[in-house]
């Protein structure tokens, strides 16, 4: 049975105080909150067996290396990967994205494209402005709607012989779009073209499964999803990543080095050069298991009934605009006070302990198709409540009420 307020106890930020209010934390698509049982993980990490991995005949680093590689198999199985080998280990979404395109820039030629969405987030648009440059290939961009949803029929039309690569996000942060990621990847399929999903605001929702969606390339960050900043993973079919050059030079990549030639090591560790965030892979596993002891339906069910919640609160103040309105999105609502900078709002609210986004999202070419200089967002996680939602709204109308 899901109970919040139970869920609420792992949590212990969740306890404090914020300019002398409760803490209301509703910037989750920023970065999730991080429980107990992960932070016991890393504490445990450092405490009792912190040591460098896959080198040491000695028992820490023995001990490092099975959590460690414990942790990639709990990262395979929640994304239904075939081989534990197809999980890289990253330092988060911005990181897997570069490696791929970095690894793209020595197949692709002048004439090729790329397609984007118009819906990507900043870290998915100028990496592939970089590959451009460097390969000679063109990019071309999905148009969105007025609901915030990527247009299918223009899709279509921007697919080609000449596709090569085609990259869009799972569920778009700034909007909570959730995109139709399975007709884009067969479709792509069609043309011979890989295609490449960030799964960052997916995976806090909902549980992914890459060979159901035959995808190429899945990316996501760990904290994100309950896990520590600065980890994530990269999923690549198996005939992917060995056609793809490695990304760093280093330790730990290599198979064997003399100066006239190095070959490299076999998947996963050709692109996992140097030493990595050990302890947080392992912290990673750790958010996964707490997130699946919750359970992705309850998350999903619950996170659903507050944003509908949410919606309808909101909808009722006056000169209140919601940006983003497809129905099929996660708990994510981006909205404008008429007249109102978002910035402003955004203060006050912080001043009642609630912590919104302010700004672009890091994702510009939407404020752009909207017009604005950016939005007021707030991002629901399983672990918030409708009370919290009621001060939020309430907030907004002393906003509204000071600013206007
Ligand atoms: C957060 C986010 C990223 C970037 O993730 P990092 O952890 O900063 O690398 C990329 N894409 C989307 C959709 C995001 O929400």
């Amino acid at each position: 049975m899901f109970n919040v307020e139970h869920i609420r106890q792992d949590f212990p930020i969740l306890n404090r105080q914020v300019n002398g209010k409760p803490l209301v934390y509703f910037d989750n698509a920023a970065t999730s909150q991080t429980p107990q049982q992960v932070i016991d993980v890393i504490v445990d990490y450092y405490s009792n067996y912190n040591a460098n991995i896959h080198r040491g005949v000695h028992s820490l680093s023995q001990e490092a290396t099975d959590a460690y590689e414990q942790a990639r198999l709990k990262i395979q199985k929640h994304f239904n990967a075939k081989h534990a080998h197809e999980i890289i280990y990253t330092s988060g979404t911005t990181h897997g994205i570069n490696l791929i395109a970095n690894g793209f820039s020595t197949l692709l030629k002048k004439g090729d494209e790329i397609i984007v969405s118009a819906l990507e987030h900043h870290s998915n648009i100028v990496p592939w402005q970089m590959l451009c440059e460097r390969s000679g290939a063109t990019l071309k961009v999905i148009p969105m709607n007025l609901e915030g949803e990527l247009i299918m029929s223009e899709y279509d039309k921007l697919l080609s012989e000449n596709t090569k690569l085609v990259f869009v996000n799972h569920i778009s942060n700034a909007l909570g779009t959730i995109n139709p990621i399975k007709y884009i990847i067969d479709e792509a399929h069609k043309v011979g073209a890989a295609v490449l999903i960030d799964g960052a605001q997916s995976c806090p929702h909902i549980k992914p499964d890459v060979q159901a969606l035959d995808v190429d390339f899945y990316v996501v960050s760990a904290h994100k999803m309950c896990g520590p900043t600065g980890e994530g993973m990269l999923y690549g079919k198996e005939e992917w990543l060995n056609k793809l050059p490695p990304y760093q030079g280093g330790g730990e990549m290599i198979a064997e080095v003399s100066f006239e030639k190095t070959t490299y090591a076999d998947l996963p560790h050709k692109f996992e050069a140097g030493t990595p965030n050990i302890c947080g892979g392992i912290a990673f596993g750790a958010a996964i298991d707490y997130m699946n002891g919750i359970g992705f339906d309850a998350i999903a069910a619950y996170e659903h009934e507050l944003l509908e919640y949410a919606t309808i609160k909101l909808s009722e103040i006056e000169g209140l605009k919601i940006y983003g309105t497809s129905k099929h999105k996660t708990s994510v609502i981006s909205f404008n006070l008429d007249g109102i900078h978002p910035y402003d709002v955004g203060t006050i609210l912080d001043k009642l302990g609630i912590a919104v986004r302010t700004g672009h999202h890091c994702a510009q070419p939407i404020m752009d198709f909207y017009k604005i200089p950016g939005t007021v967002r707030a991002s629901f996680a399983f672990y918030n409540t409708k009370e919290e939602i009621d001060a939020l709204v309430s907030g907004v109308k002393k906003a509204k009420m000071m600013l206007s």
